[in-house]
């Protein structure tokens, strides 16, 4: 590259994506200043020696085996499938450890309890009401009034 003003032009101008104004300006340019006409000449020589390259030829045998290979989409599909499932059993894991970690928060505490839930609803009698310091959950009353009724 020269530092010549044309010489951003020259790639364009030498694939034909100048216009017809640029592109007489730039032949016109070219006449009189060596370095651009010098680029130019290795840009053609470039195209030239790409122009001629040959791509390798690929065996039959291999281009079948390719053909039969399922695609690539197929054999991630699996993969993808067995990751999603990992990351909707993580995210279910992880949104029921928080609800339990909730639970245990919001639940009466053991110490300031009277008797435990299910002791009561096994023993109705051990219910003391008189104890209104941590009301029980409804389904406690519930299930002690059942056994009273017994
Ligand atoms: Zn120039």
């Amino acid at each position: 590259m020269n530092a010549c003003t044309y010489s951003t032009m020259l790639g364009t101008y030498h694939d034909g994506e100048l216009s017809a104004e640029d592109r007489s300006k730039v032949e016109a340019h070219l006449a009189h200043c060596p370095a651009c006409a010098a680029e130019l000449e290795h840009y053609v020589r470039l195209s030239g020696t790409f122009a001629a390259f040959e791509p390798p030829r690929i065996a039959p045998e291999a281009l079948r085996r390719i053909a039969n290979e399922p695609p690539v989409w197929v054999q991630r599909g699996y993969l993808r499938f067995v990751e999603s499932l990992t990351g909707i059993a993580a995210a279910i894991l992880l949104a029921a450890s928080g609800w339990m970690i909730y639970q245990q928060r919001v639940a009466i505490p053991v110490a300031t309890a009277p008797t435990s839930a299910l002791s009561v609803a096994m023993n109705p009698e051990q219910l003391d009401t008189s104890d209104t310091r941590t009301p029980l959950p409804d389904w406690v009353d519930d299930l002690a009034s059942q056994q009273r009724a017994e």
